[in-house]
């Protein structure tokens, strides 16, 4: 299942936001409000909508 990851404004590395794939659609409150996601490589907390995320590849192959 593919993770919801975006891009961290401190350090621009690929941060896991906590969400799948499949949680994405139910996460609404998203466009609306938001959502806040602490990055670990860095600590900082980046701010986000759905336009900021993307999904990562599965990497399954075929
Ligand atoms: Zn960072």
């Amino acid at each position: 299942m593919p993770r919801v990851l975006i891009t961290c404004s401190g350090c621009e590395r690929p941060v896991y936001t906590g969400l799948t794939f499949e949680q994405w659609f139910t996460f609404d409150w998203v466009d609306v409000q938001g959502a806040t996601t602490v990055c670990n490589a860095c600590g900082t907390a980046n701010r986000w909508t759905k336009d900021d995320a993307y999904l990562e590849a599965d990497g399954g192959g075929d």
